[in-house]
């Protein structure tokens, strides 16, 4: 049995996968668990002004193939949030906007933006891919200890607010370690930060599940002991009766 809650459709500006495809990859990975969040960019800058689609249309397709409605919700913090977040079984929090060139500086300065806007929306179950910049940074340098009181702050938050911690895995196969990184997933551990969800961020067919079964075992090394999965309601499995050999990896 396998996870990915972090899949994105022709819904995303940035993909093409139809959901029956998604559908059947899913099923040929042995992915049991999965959830479509595509981007829903609320943002004040023009550039993200197309990153949005048709919510009800959205909702209806998902309904037709029974598959939890998800959303990767994109937010500056700024902008005005003025849609109906109660549609959604999956909100997915994501902070996008980089400060270049991408450095530790630029790392401070996203961490500060989220540290801010993850207290000033409710509705949300999941933050995802917390030390995002680091994709973007030439060297994919992790983030320095000078973040990681800002990082403290914020899993602490996510934690007693009873927020999930996404492990988005997409990068490992681009610089070995998923987002966020194994030191920040270790700090979340120490904080008694228990609710994970794993995600591919898959926007072709091909990489859905990328990297999921290396996230399962990152968690393991971490002492990390529980997925989040959602079958109508949220729940905390034990990774111990999850079973992922011969998957996908
Ligand atoms: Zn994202
Ligand atoms: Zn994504």
């Amino acid at each position: 049995m396998l996870v990915d809650y972090h899949i994105h459709s022709y819904f995303s500006h940035d993909s093409e996968s139809l959901l029956p495809d998604i559908i059947t990859a899913c099923h040929k990975k042995s992915i049991t668990s999965f959830i479509v969040t595509d981007h829903y960019e609320i943002s004040v800058r023009e550039i993200w002004k197309e990153w949005v689609f048709d919510i009800d249309v959205y909702k209806k397709q998902m309904d037709k193939y029974f598959l939890p409605v998800g959303i990767e919700l994109g937010w500056d913090g700024v902008a005005p949030i003025n849609i109906d977040l109660g549609k959604f079984d999956f909100i997915l929090l994501s902070h996008h906007d980089l400060d270049e060139p991408v450095t530790q500086e630029s790392y401070l300065k996203y961490l500060e933006r989220l540290n801010n806007l993850i207290r000033r929306i409710d509705d949300f179950h999941c933050l995802a891919h917390l030390d995002f910049p680091r994709r973007y940074n030439k060297n994919h340098e992790p983030f320095s200890r000078d973040t990681h009181d800002l990082i403290r702050e914020i899993l602490k938050y996510l934690v007693e607010n009873g927020k999930f911690l996404e492990l988005n895995t997409r990068s490992i196969s681009i610089f070995g370690e998923p987002n966020p990184s194994l030191e920040i997933l270790k700090i979340y551990k120490e904080l008694g930060g228990e609710m994970i969800t794993l995600g591919s961020d898959a926007h072709y067919l091909e990489n859905i599940g990328l990297g999921i079964k290396q996230g399962l075992e990152i968690m393991m090394d971490v002492g990390l002991k529980y997925v989040m999965i959602f079958d109508g309601e949220w729940r905390a499995v034990k990774l111990s009766s999850l079973s992922w050999k011969g998957g996908v990896s």
